[in-house]
């Protein structure tokens, strides 16, 4: 029976002093035979064990060692010592499992990142982690909450799908046909009438198509799940399989959108502060330490915990694609031709265009809209300069673009003038076009990448550290 365990945060938190009570976790530290530090990951505070001088054998307190797990009963009293306000007197210790000091990779010291990565499987036993995922839970759960509240449906979106016009980005195939013995037609070409599915299938890079059938219905929906692309960027904010949160409204339009968008970003970041401080604080301190080993050139002006309450109290800025290229072809970093790519009117900005404008520019988010409908997605709306779509994207200090969202295309006509134009094959999209043959509402989504916001709230500067397994070009361990 173990439900009688306590967990270390309630117990710090009630401070039942004088109570007995049961706590199980994993040994931190143990010092002079005498004081274990205890965690079960249900916060960064450790509880400080007590451990009576004589009253266990030399060959029991060696097996104390970091990592090693236990049951500890004991007596809540208040602590003589600084750094804690009680302790637990142990009456007794069992050791659930012992812990090979010598093999085990964690050492009571400052890991690099990097290392940390090959030891995905350990990490969460280190506090930076447990504070990132813990706080990734808060934001996920903060997801629903923010959406349920306002009466949207949570909907599921299929991960393997048969349509690959979004163009997002690269995809994976989804078959079950032999590698060697591959059927083919005359022509030489695979035969996927022979396949699981009797089509060619991939792994979704978006849910959005899906959203908005259900949205041209239900009005309100949204979708959470995982997303993938087989683009081979190594970049710290790009991930092979990532989670996005995808929104779909009727009867909004480009402006509704950035108003939910703005606010949706706002409450997540509201709902880390309020839940989950002492995460928070642990990892500004963290990063704050990471500043001082760079230039001061290249130090943010800002800590994190002030940098999240800056965002939060602020409007982002708001200007079109055309007011973006006019910054950046007038910015000192152009003129000293600091950019390494080119800036003209059309461009699909880089991520250093990006990061010059929320970063130094105007030093706050930047939601950028009307961008040249030639470097976006046929299913945006067009606007009447024949040049530009509703697109907006939302542009975020250290991480580039967060969100990529836009009005749809309500108009039957145009928007099967523009697949025509892009060679999206409208045959197979009849399902799509069926929204916009009856019954056709303007409409507009967005879609967050969830990682992105967690770097973003956490301060962590690559994904890879705020997923549990990334799976990037290369590497899929675990
Ligand atoms: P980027 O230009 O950064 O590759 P994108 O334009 O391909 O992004 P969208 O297709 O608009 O992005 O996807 C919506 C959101 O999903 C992005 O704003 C971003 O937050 C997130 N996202 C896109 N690609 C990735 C990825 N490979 N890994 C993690 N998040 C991603
Ligand atoms: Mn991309």
């Amino acid at each position: 029976m173990f439900n009688k365990r306590v967990k270390i945060k309630d117990l710090l938190l009630t401070e039942p002093i004088g109570q007995e009570a049961v706590v199980m976790g994993w040994v931190r530290t143990f010092r002079n035979n005498q004081f274990i530090a205890l965690n079960d990951g249900s916060t960064n505070s450790n509880l400080q064990i007590v451990v009576e001088l004589g009253k266990y054998d030399e060959t029991f307190l060696k097996r104390i060692t970091t990592s090693a797990s236990l049951k500890v009963v004991g007596h809540v009293v208040a602590s003589m010592g600084k750094g804690q306000k009680l302790e637990l007197k142990a009456s007794s210790i069992e050791i659930l499992g012992d812990s090979d000091a010598e093999k085990y990779p964690l050492q009571p010291k400052k890991h690099s990142l990097e290392f940390l990565r090959e030891i995905a499987h350990l990490r969460f036993r280190t506090s930076t982690f447990s504070s990132v995922f813990r706080i990734r839970h808060s934001l996920a759960f903060a997801i629903h909450k923010f959406y349920n509240d306002k009466g949207f449906v949570y909907l599921h979106t299929p991960i393997i799908t048969a349509s690959d016009a979004e163009g997002a980005g690269e995809m994976f195939k989804v078959t079950t046909l032999p590698f060697d013995q591959t059927p083919r037609k005359e022509d030489g070409t695979v035969d996927f009438n022979e396949d699981f599915f009797g089509r060619a299938t991939n792994l979704t890079v978006s849910g959005q198509l899906e959203g908005e059938l259900a949205a041209t219905a239900l009005s309100e929906i949204y979708t959470f799940g995982p997303t993938f692309r087989a683009e081979n960027s190594n970049t710290a904010r790009h991930l092979a399989e990532f989670w996005m949160i995808e929104p779909e409204m009727a009867f909004y339009d480009l402006e509704d959108n950035m108003n939910l968008a703005e606010e949706f970003i706002k409450y997540l970041i509201r709902y880390a502060m309020e839940h989950n401080r002492e995460d928070l604080e642990f990892l500004a301190q963290r990063l704050e330490e990471e500043e001082k080993q760079k230039p001061q050139a290249e130090r943010s002006e800002m800590g994190l915990i002030e940098k999240l309450e800056f965002v939060m109290n602020n409007d982002f800025e708001r200007i079109t694609y055309t007011e973006a290229i006019d910054i950046l072809l007038a910015s000192p970093a152009y003129k000293k031709k600091k950019f390494k790519y080119d800036v003209s009117w059309g461009i699909d900005m880089q991520s250093e265009h990006e990061r010059y404008l929320v970063e130094k520019h105007f030093k706050k988010p930047v939601i950028v809209t009307g961008y040249p409908k030639a470097i976006k997605a046929f299913y945006m709306r067009q606007n009447d300069d024949g040049k530009t779509v509703a697109a907006m994207d939302i542009l975020a200090p250290g991480i580039g673009e967060i969100v990529g969202g836009s009005q749809r295309e309500e108009r039957m006509e145009k928007l099967e003038e523009r697949m025509k134009e892009m060679h999206i094959p409208i045959e197979e999209m009849w399902w799509y076009l069926d929204t916009r043959r009856f019954g056709t509402v303007p409409h507009a989504g967005f879609g967050l990448g969830f990682e992105r916001m967690v770097q973003f709230v956490t301060g962590m500067t690559n994904i890879r550290d705020v997923i549990a397994f990334p799976r990037t070009p290369k590497n899929a361990e675990f």
